[in-house]
């Protein structure tokens, strides 16, 4: 990407667009194409025309989704497919309809099967049955990946999608029911330090692992990939490191510096017993996580206490 190219960041207020952006302004990249979703609403087609109509921006980072943890997506699937299904459509056809050079596409890991071998590879994409719990969220994103891939095909757009795995860092959400489980955790053992609680509850059994990567390393790897990959073939984003729940819980308890014991609620699901990428191919092409995860958990503890 030239420095003075128009990049378009769909999302740029959420997690991962503002932290893109952060990284772009940091790499020198001047010229912006932002609009916050009170703005413009990317789930209606003649918005999206309109905009790529009057604006013509280069390069496209597809961060815009509406997005949640466990609970959240398991309460509002309709929401989760049609809001997300519509947006990706909408920006991925106007992308191709006005000339953008380069777009990329933000997935998820949880397009993988829920029994999915472990670490795993991008190869393994629609190998077996979805984690219900997810399946919307999760069927919209493999919808905006087979999308580019299309496109590409048909059309020789160079339109790219990469698969993150669960991302955490500032400007995450911290609400209790919508959000992932780092940002929950911080701000659960935050407030009961605060209210000298005697306990704080995790959900599910503790048991299941995840893969955590801090959103900046996500932003660099993303503007790595725009300089450096041009295929369609999907690309996982991770660490290739994961730790159980309880391990997660033990680590957030001990930065926040509370005191009291983890109790857990088994009426919450767990989810898919274990995510991790396999980051190979994404090593291989010359990028590695930077961001060890305590000290990832440490700077979002200290963004939430001064931001909330
Ligand atoms: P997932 O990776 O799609 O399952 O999304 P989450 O980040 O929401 O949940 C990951 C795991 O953390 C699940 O096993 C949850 O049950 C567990 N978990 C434990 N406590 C919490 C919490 O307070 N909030 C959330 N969202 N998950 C929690």
């Amino acid at each position: 990407m030239e420095k003075n190219a128009k990049i378009y960041i769909a999302g740029h207020t959420g997690l991962v667009g503002s932290a893109i952006l952060r990284a772009l302004q940091a790499q020198g990249y001047s010229k912006y194409l932002l609009h916050t979703i009170e703005e413009l609403d990317l789930t209606r087609q003649s918005v999206v025309d309109d905009l790529f109509k009057q604006e013509c921006p280069d390069y496209v980072i597809l961060a815009a989704a509406k997005v949640g943890g466990i609970q959240a997506n398991n309460t509002y699937p309709a929401d989760f497919i049609y809001i997300n299904l519509q947006l990706e459509s909408n920006i991925i056809h106007s992308a191709y309809q006005y000339g953008v050079k380069k777009l990329c596409f933000l997935g998820s890991s949880c397009i993988y099967p829920k029994y999915a071998q472990q670490p795993m590879k991008e190869d393994y994409l629609l190998d077996g049955k979805l984690e219900p719990t997810n399946e919307s969220y999760a069927i919209a994103k493999i919808a905006g990946i087979k999308m580019c891939q299309a496109y590409n095909r048909q059309y020789s757009t160079n339109f790219i999608s990469v698969m993150p795995t669960n991302l955490y860092g500032p400007h995450d959400n911290f609400d209790l029911q919508s959000s992932h489980v780092l940002p929950a955790l911080i701000r659960k053992f935050v407030d009961a330090r605060k209210s000298s609680a005697p306990s704080a509850t995790v959900w599910g059994t503790g048991s299941p692992k995840r893969e955590f990567l801090f959103v900046d390393d996500l932003a660099d790897a993303v503007i790595f990939l725009m300089n450096h990959y041009d295929d369609g073939e999907i690309v996982n984003i991770g660490t290739g490191k994961d730790i159980s729940i309880l391990e997660l819980a033990s680590l957030i308890k001990e930065e926040v510096g509370f005191n009291g014991t983890i109790e857990f609620d088994s009426t919450k699901p767990d989810g898919t017993p274990r995510k991790l990428l396999d980051v190979t191919k994404l090593n291989q092409l010359g990028w590695t996580a930077k961001t060890p995860l305590r000290e990832g958990i440490r700077k979002t503890i200290q963004w939430y206490l001064e931001n909330k």
